[in-house]
């Protein structure tokens, strides 16, 4: 089809949720290239919301997760599932955080995780069930993650939101600490926002609140939905932090692009569920996890989480001469392959994005003026040079 009847179609039949989406679709990508209708190759700066870490058509990944839809896509949770296992027993391995529960996506891993603060609680006859999330973060579309999400365009269109959750600055422990009530369970934050504009949180917030949590008996929620499965150059990015996460909360790149959400909880936690506390239909189905273990097989089989995190620094270097250079660039934020650029504010993130596109470089925005760059980890040196020179030429032109 062509692109305007794609167009017309899509403004017929699609709730109109996400606006503008561009000037092109994409038909196939191999790699770090997306193809579009347009018959244009891009290199590809976003990797779909950082969920394509290992890039396109991997082989593989293709090959696993073929080989499990063979096999077996979908079997009900009443029944024991093989990789559900191997992935529950993978991912305990790497984080030291022993027991997992899989949902579909970020917002249900988040939504596992408030669930399990509370049963916690209720289960040591505590009515404890707030929990304190930062302003401008970003923890999902449910309802209660909307009330958990500090961004007030996000949570007025469906006021009244769900009760328990409070919402303070970022980066001040006083106003955490001064939310705390004998009603908190909680305290939820990502490391790096990434959704409100890369911002880093910094290491020394971060263990102010784990001891804050540990000092008030409230539990640590990190949620590492876009920052976790090596994107930050670790597997998980509080390892860089010597934080240690009640619970902890990954989806966007796990599955390699097939839907999985996970909430890890250490043992003491994770065991105030009960059977019948909690569940979904499709989370954790063997094709999810299978794709979920060949993910992290991959990452390790080709050294990927150390090859992000080099790129990434010779990448934040090289947007960082672009700050000497432009006016228009106020900041350069991030870790490993999660960057972000901050404009001026008549400097939109939006219209670069659109310019980007037309230079052949697919890239996306987080809030009005930062431009958002989260590549598979993948992306060649020569690639990360291409960009940065029409991000160059762009802001030579604004
Ligand atoms: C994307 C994101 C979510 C929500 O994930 P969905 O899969 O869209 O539900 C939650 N938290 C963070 C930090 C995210 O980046």
């Amino acid at each position: 089809m062509n692109l305007n009847d794609v167009k017309a179609l899509d403004a017929q039949y699609f709730m109109n949720t996400f606006g503008d989406r561009g000037e092109l679709y994409f038909t196939h990508g191999r790699g770090t290239k997306l193809y579009g209708n347009d018959g244009r190759e891009y290199t590809d700066f976003f990797a779909g919301i950082a969920v394509n870490s290992l890039g396109y058509g991997h082989p593989a990944f293709l090959d696993a997760v073929k080989a499990q839809m063979d096999r077996l896509i979908h079997i009900s949770n009443y029944y024991y599932n093989e990789p559900q296992t191997l992935l529950s027993e993978r991912l305990a391995k790497a984080t030291g955080i022993g027991r997992a529960f899989f949902g579909n996506s970020g917002g249900e891993a988040n939504e596992c995780a408030v669930k399990l603060a509370r049963k916690y609680f209720k289960a040591r006859n505590k009515r404890r069930y707030e929990v304190i999330s930062l302003i401008n973060s970003f923890h999902g579309r449910t309802l209660a993650m909307t009330a958990a999400t500090g961004q007030p365009h996000y949570q007025e269109p469906y006021d009244p939101l769900p009760a328990g959750f409070v919402n303070v600055p970022a980066g001040d422990i006083a106003a955490l600490e001064d939310a705390i009530t004998p009603h908190t369970a909680a305290v939820m934050l990502e490391t790096i926002q990434c959704e409100g504009g890369v911002i880093e949180l910094g290491g020394d917030y971060l263990r102010q609140v784990a001891e804050l949590c540990r000092l008030n008996g409230l539990l640590f929620i990190v949620d590492e939905v876009q920052t976790g499965v090596g994107r930050t150059g670790k597997l998980f990015s509080f390892e860089h932090f010597g934080i240690e996460p009640d619970i902890l909360t990954t989806a966007k790149a796990l599955g390699g692009g097939i839907p999985i959400g996970a909430a890890l909880a250490r043992e003491e936690v994770a065991s105030a569920f009960e059977p019948g506390d909690h569940g979904s239909t499709f989370g954790g189905n063997p094709l999810a996890c299978a794709a979920g273990l060949a993910v992290l097989n991959i990452l390790e089989n080709e050294g990927l989480v150390a090859r992000c995190a080099e790129t990434g620094e010779a990448f934040k270097a090289k947007l960082m001469k672009l700050k000497q250079t432009h006016a228009a660039v106020t900041d350069v934020r991030g870790r490993g392959l999660m960057l972000g650029v901050q404009f001026v504010p008549d400097v939109h993130a939006k219209d670069v994005v659109k310019s980007l596109a037309r230079a052949g470089f697919i890239a996306g925005a987080a809030g009005m003026n930062t431009l958002r760059l989260a590549p598979p980890f993948t992306i060649s040196t020569g690639e990360v040079d291409g960009l940065c020179a029409a991000l160059d030429t762009i802001l030579s032109e604004a």
